[in-house]
């Protein structure tokens, strides 16, 4: 074997290894283990929009799409988002259709962060934007979001803004620990970029998992927010389909533009039939996605419930399909020991949540993912009331 570093000379990317998910579901799968660590369902997408796709493949729509998207499906985003947040968008001009909120989120960074540029994002931050940051030659100032609610601190925002501030990164509802921006949030924001000009890039791909009747604040709501943002869904989520890999980018027009040089080059444009099948799907059952709040919500109370004789304490979560568990009752392993132990020794898998972190705070909370069966929710609570 060949020394790789000699062959590669210094990585682009120091700190990073293998993704959390892919170590846990490997490991998970090694072990036999009920996988509730990487956020995907143990059940199907709509039946009506699988026909679709083999419909659309069967009929034709085999070859490349529009490098932006297929115009049905970008109308049909359109019409969706003034639907549910009151912004008309030209859906020529500002909605690009991409291969799955990753590679929405990767372009819009490598479009606008120069290098020197700082991007805030929040810790614990989902694993893509830090990596996205470093290869355009930026730098992430990584805030914290205080346990156990998870409510980002304007004030620190406010101290962290400065002249080399380009970006500020979003994600409501919060991946991992399911807290949710309200509309207060949405006001400091408007108040603290009033006369400071960092873009934002919003991560939305929960907007649909959302509780206790709150309300999903997209920036798209905020006009003097949406007109500086980069606003980022995926398909995978609202059609429980995730191994599809398509979302979707709405920003205005200049930063459209600047996001569709860089996408060109990174895929060119996104799978075909899946795309005219989804245009059909959110044309004959726009109403699909009304569902997800009571549906996931049953879920996440059925878990809970289940979970009320263990020795596991809950975190509130107010939306996306995961839960967040201390385990600070039962052992005092760091959260990537115990997370590995439970995947070998008890059959269970779930995310430590410390790697979301620069600096973990040393908190033993791990997340698991509840979009399961009620059977796979049975089946793990019983493993977890027994540790
Ligand atoms: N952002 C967050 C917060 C996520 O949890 C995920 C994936 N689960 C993504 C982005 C990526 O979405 P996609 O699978 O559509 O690339
Ligand atoms: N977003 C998913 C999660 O948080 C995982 C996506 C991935 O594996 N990259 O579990």
């Amino acid at each position: 074997m060949t020394n790789s570093s000699a062959v590669v000379g210094p990585s682009k990317l120091p700190r990073v290894g293998t993704t959390i998910f892919t170590v846990m579901s490997q490991l998970a799968a090694e072990h036999e283990a009920l996988n509730l660590s990487q956020g995907f369902p143990d059940f199907d997408g709509p039946e009506a929009l699988r026909e679709r796709v083999t419909h659309h493949l069967n009929h034709g729509h085999n070859q490349y799409a529009p490098m932006t998207g297929v115009p049905a499906l970008r109308a049909a985003i359109a019409t969706k988002i003034e639907a549910l947040y009151g912004c008309r968008t030209d859906a020529d001009a500002e909605v690009t259709v991409t291969s799955g909120a990753t590679e929405a989120l990767f372009c819009a960074i490598q479009a606008v962060v120069r290098p020197g540029d700082e991007v805030i994002v929040f810790d614990p931050a989902y694993d893509s934007y830090e990596p996205a940051v470093e290869l355009a030659g930026g730098r992430c100032i990584r805030l914290r979001l205080p346990a156990p609610d998870y409510r980002p601190d304007w004030n620190a925002v406010a101290d962290a803004l400065g002249a080399k501030t380009r970006l500020i990164i979003l994600n409501s509802p919060h991946n991992p620990t399911g807290s949710v921006l309200t509309a207060a949030d949405l006001d400091a924001l408007e108040m603290l970029l009033a006369d400071h000009p960092a873009l934002l890039l919003a991560d939305e791909v929960y907007e649909h998992i959302i509780f206790d009747g709150a309300e999903h604040q997209s920036l798209l709501r905020r006009p003097s927010l949406a007109e500086r943002a980069f606003v980022v869904s995926s398909f995978g989520k609202t059609y429980h389909v995730t191994g599809w890999k398509i979302g979707y980018c709405v920003a205005p027009p200049p930063l459209a533009s600047e996001f569709r040089k860089v996408h060109q080059y990174v895929t060119f444009a996104s799978i075909t039939p899946v795309q005219f099948a989804l245009a059909d799907f959110l044309a004959e059952h726009p109403e699909h996605h009304l569902e997800l709040p009571a549906f996931y919500q049953a879920k996440r109370d059925r878990f809970c419930a289940l979970l009320e004789g263990s020795r596991f304490g809950l975190r509130p979560a107010a939306g996306t399909y995961f839960q967040l568990l201390d385990y600070s009752a039962i052992s005092d392993e760091q959260d990537v020991d115990l997370a590995r132990r439970l995947t070998i020794d008890h059959r269970i898998a779930s995310i430590p949540v410390s790697v979301f972190y620069r600096d973990p705070p040393g908190d033993s909370v791990l997340r698991f993912c509840f979009a399961k069966d009620d059977a796979t929710l049975v089946r793990a609570a019983e493993v977890l009331c027994a540790i």
